[in-house]
């Protein structure tokens, strides 16, 4: 594996200390894949294509058992000039401090990797926007978010790891087990990262079973990477310093 490929696949951490800078991310248009189930701000709203089938997944499991199809999709996939003009924006309108709080640096933003999701609600009626507060009725989708592999990035009691604060809206695709294993062990993906550190090839793996599916799961450092010589498994840089392989056991 390259240097390059630290930072592919679901497991990427980006924040201030970690900066995402790789060849643009393939994504889709949400418009043109979604479901009945939710709204989406416009066509050109992007996501990559595994984080666009999950969506999709887990707003039609919202829909059914809440009858709700009023979210909007706001924010999916940000190119690093679209970061640069909304960090300035905020800095110009709200003041550094407001920015500093809410918004990535430029090039910080976990948007770029079009892993990233922000949902809004729509009120079809007069065409206002509700926001999303994960609260009475919308308290299901993000009770259940992990189940299709996605994880509220920014929860409360974390922020001080994080360096963001609460954003309610904000989800992040890990896919599974990951999204399972971070809520079950109460991890932000900070934390999650430094914990996969935990297990290797030659040592203890991490097993997990999650939706009636066994996993294993190590940690390799750059440049030791060593894989399984057989079976299913998924490889995921985590952009700091190594990779993560995830085998799906029989
Ligand atoms: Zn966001």
């Amino acid at each position: 594996m390259a240097e390059k490929d630290l930072s592919q696949g679901t497991l990427v951490l980006v924040n201030r200390d970690h900066a995402y800078d790789p060849e643009l991310p393939q994504t889709v248009s949400v418009f043109d894949k979604k479901t009945q189930s939710y709204f989406v701000k416009d066509k050109i709203l992007s996501l990559r294509e595994d984080t666009a089938d999950a969506l999709n997944q887990w707003m039609d499991a919202f829909a059914a058992e809440s009858g709700k199809t009023d979210v909007n999709i706001v924010a999916g996939w940000r190119s690093y000039d679209t970061q640069v003009r909304l960090y300035q924006n905020a800095v110009n309108n709200k003041g550094q401090e407001y920015a500093d709080a809410y918004l990535a640096l430029p090039g910080c933003s976990e948007h770029h990797t079009g892993l990233a999701v922000d949902l809004d609600t729509y009120n079809i009626e007069d065409g206002t926007s509700g926001g999303f507060d994960g609260e009475g009725a919308y308290a299901w989708a993000v009770e259940h978010a992990w189940e299709y592999g996605f994880i509220q990035r920014y929860p409360p009691e974390k922020s001080d790891i994080t360096g963001i604060d609460y954003e309610s809206w904000h989800f992040r695709y890990v896919g599974l087990p990951h999204a399972y294993i971070m809520q079950a062990e109460n991890l932000c993906l900070e934390e999650y990262i430094d914990y996969l550190r935990n297990y290797s090839f030659s040592g203890e793996h991490l097993t997990v079973t999650c939706l009636g599916t066994s996993y294993a799961l190590y940690y390799c450092p750059k440049g030791q990477m060593i894989v399984p010589t057989s079976g299913s498994y998924t490889i995921s840089g985590n952009n700091v310093d190594g990779f993560i392989i995830t085998i799906r056991k029989p």
